[in-house]
């Protein structure tokens, strides 16, 4: 299974994502995350990473491109993988698609998490996550069992630094502005499912699942 999850920022990608890996049994791929990990270890991808995250802006897309080549092209993506926040604009999808005609593959679906602007902002600004595992949880709709700490590692819990208001309004216009005309490119291609994202979280996993077996 090869496969792109889209959606808004804070439309519940990578929840959806820690549950479709592992009933497929994919790599997660979030380029998100890769410079998360990268800011922490300090890393020069890190440091140019943050100037533009922290501004809810897009990391330009040949830095992104080549992390997503050089990921995809490794073993554990030779029978499939989600790719989660990538691709964001045009340019990374033409890119993607190329790359997976030289590997004589394609995208066998694109889930598109459909969630109003409204919820988006509340949905980011009560995320918190696990800088050990990557766990996500919402202070409201998905808490941890013990307040402020992972379930799975004890971690403390933290903010992301753009899931501040301004930010999140910011990173929403920078999606329906760039991200948007990919919803198009993939339904020309017969690739999109459309999801509510506006359901709880178990609702929408099944949704995705019925949509992946069609
Ligand atoms: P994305 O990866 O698309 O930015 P996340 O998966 O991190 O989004 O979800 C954003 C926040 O919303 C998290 O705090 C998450 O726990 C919460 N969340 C995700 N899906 C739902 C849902 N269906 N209903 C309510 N809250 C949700
Ligand atoms: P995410 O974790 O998907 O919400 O991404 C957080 C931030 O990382 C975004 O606001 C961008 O600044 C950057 N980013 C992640 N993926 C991409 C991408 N495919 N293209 C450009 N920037 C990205
Ligand atoms: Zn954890």
């Amino acid at each position: 299974m090869k496969l792109v999850i889209l959606g808004p920022p804070g439309a519940g990608k990578g929840t959806q994502a820690e549950f479709i890996i592992n009933k497929y049994n994919i790599p997660h791929i979030s380029t998100g995350d890769i410079f998360r990990e990268n800011i922490k270890n300090q890393t020069e991808l890190g440091k140019k990473a943050k100037s533009y995250m922290d501004k809810g802006l897009l990391v330009p897309d040949e830095l992104v491109i080549k992390i997503v080549q050089e990921r995809i092209s490794r073993d554990d993506c030779k029978d499939g993988f989600l790719l989660d926040g990538f691709p964001r604009t045009v340019a990374q999808a033409v890119s993607l698609d190329a790359q997976l005609d030289k590997l004589e593959t394609k995208l066998d679906k694109v889930i598109n998490i459909d969630v109003d602007s409204e919820i988006l902002v509340d949905r980011a600004v009560g995320r918190r996550i696990c800088k050990t595992c990557g766990a996500t949880y919402h202070i409201k709709y998905n808490p941890p069992k013990v307040e402020g700490v992972c379930d799975k590692d004890n971690t403390a819990l933290i903010q992301r630094d753009d899931d501040v208001k301004e930010t999140v309004e910011k990173r929403i216009s920078v999606y329906l502005n760039q991200t948007v005309p990919l919803l198009d490119y993939y339904t020309a291609q017969g690739l999109l499912i459309n999801i509510d994202g506006s359901r709880d979280i178990k609702k929408v996993s099944e949704d995705i699942v019925k949509g992946l077996e069609k």
